[in-house]
């Protein structure tokens, strides 16, 4: 715990922690030696953790980087986070995000971006480390954590992986509690650990998973070993490829990768199969319509009265407006009124109900494919490795929503999916395979993650 807290004051240049908790820490390390020496340490203890900023961690600021949040302090402790302290796990602090989990390069958050600890051979440009997970990512990376947690809606714990060669698993919907977690889209965020190789990420996942009788979608079925899984055969499993993934204008970089993925779980006794997941090209439209519209029916509890910022105005009405009007930042504005568009009477049939079709669309396309024997499905995990910082997405926000096109997929379906880092692109950065599972087989994305990593 010391020399990680000795890490974080050194690097603060990366902007990875919005709140440092080193007297906590020290306190909570502590407590996990006295453990230790009983014997009765947990499978975590004294293992120095970053928890992203959108779990509610009691006592300790949580803002989901957004102004609106003020200063909350929540008087509660979210589901995940309670199951990390209970084995042995010690508090390092709050990991930058995008703001409410909102984008894909950490550059949304209101506490500034954050930067990418890698850099490109020959180059100081400062790069992203992907989002909205980007403090959990590159506090990994770097160093100053040994683990974190982070949340996935549309690829926030894979893209960010990818982009800093770390490992990032989103379980299935379902697997991980959501309450204590600020909510982006309910019915596609899950909780999930990035972590320095799979073996850690197993290890962690078993802590943060379970059933919880406070979130109705968190369901009733026993954790299993995953450490276990780690190292184990996966002689025989038939890998599906998905045609539709092979994307106009992918990089060279990347399809060599994605080849050379196949032939390490081939070498290790796995079969590759061609498979087709037709609806493909529909995912990332659908999820911007989906996941906008619950965010603003999530986001409308923001109003100045119960949580953290307020704004006065002359009336209730104009409270509601100039608290909202100043406390949340571009991005989320714009999903708001996407949200609100596509939900409104005479636009809702058009917009939100063809989009849970195509949702159930893209469901069944998975199924289908697991239905004919396939384990697992091998695609890469982003269409590039990280960019630099102010590159993307500022006059057009869709050329940053390209980068979820791998990834949406699996929310949109509730699927387990993993992003292991497999190789470099010919600048030295990092680039991730991701594996996509059968709903609650975590386990055959470990051992499969385990051959490529
Ligand atoms: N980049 C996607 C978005 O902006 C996914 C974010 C996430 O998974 N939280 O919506």
């Amino acid at each position: 715990t010391d020399a990680h807290l000795g890490a974080i004051e050194a690097a603060r240049v990366l902007n990875a922690y919005v709140v440092e908790t080193p007297d906590e820490a020290r306190k909570m390390a502590q407590a996990a030696d006295a453990q230790i020496a009983k014997g009765e340490g947990g499978p975590l203890a004294g293992i120095p953790l970053g928890i992203k900023d959108l779990f509610a961690t009691k006592g300790t600021r949580t803002t989901a980087c957004s102004k609106i949040l003020g200063d909350f302090t929540p008087t509660y402790e979210s589901t995940v986070t309670t199951q990390l302290w209970r084995d042995g796990a010690v508090l390092l602090g709050k990991l930058n995000n995008d703001e409410f989990a909102m984008g894909s390069s950490n550059e949304t958050s209101c506490f500034g971006p954050v930067v990418n600890p890698w850099r490109r051979a020959g180059s100081d440009a400062k790069l992203v480390p992907g989002g909205s997970s980007g403090g959990s990512a590159a506090a990994v990376a770097a160093g100053l954590c040994l683990g974190a947690t982070a949340t996935d809606t549309g690829g926030s714990i894979r893209q960010p992986a990818a982009f800093t060669g770390t490992v990032g698993i989103k379980p299935t919907y379902g697997r991980c509690s959501r309450w204590g977690i600020v909510a982006f889209a309910s019915s596609l965020d899950q909780a999930g650990p990035i972590a320095r190789t799979v073996r850690d990420s197993a290890i962690l996942l078993g802590s943060m998973a379970g059933y919880d009788p406070k979130d109705t979608t968190s369901v009733d079925r026993p954790v299993p070993n995953y450490e276990a899984a780690v190292g184990g055969s996966v002689k025989g499993m038939k890998i599906g490829i998905p045609k539709e993934y092979r994307i106009d204008g992918m990089p060279a970089e990347i399809e060599k990768l994605w080849s050379q993925g196949a032939e390490w779980l081939k070498a290790a006794g796995a079969e590759l199969v061609e498979v087709s997941l037709p609806h493909t090209k529909y995912a990332l439209p659908a999820y911007y319509i989906v996941a906008p519209a619950e965010a603003s029916s999530n986001l409308a509890r923001y109003d100045g009265v119960r949580y953290g910022a307020r704004v006065n105005g002359r009336n209730i009405v104009e409270m509601y407006e100039a608290t909202r009007a100043a406390g949340f930042g571009a991005e989320v504005k714009r999903r708001i009124m996407i949200g609100t568009y596509v939900l409104s009477a005479g636009y809702y049939d058009a917009y939100y109900l063809r989009a849970q079709k195509v949702r159930t669309l893209i469901k069944r396309d998975f199924e289908q494919c697991f239905e004919q024997g396939v384990s697992a499905i091998l695609t890469p995990a982003t269409p590039s490795a990280a960019f630099g910082i102010g590159e993307k997405g500022g006059a057009d926000p869709v050329e940053m929503y390209l980068n979820d096109i791998f990834t949406v997929t699996v929310n949109m379906a509730g699927l387990p999916g993993i992003a292991v880092p497999a190789g470099s692109d010919s600048q030295g950065l990092p680039l991730g395979l991701q594996l996509i599972g059968r709903p609650f087989d975590e386990e055959t994305l470990f051992s499969l993650g385990e051959v490529i990593e």
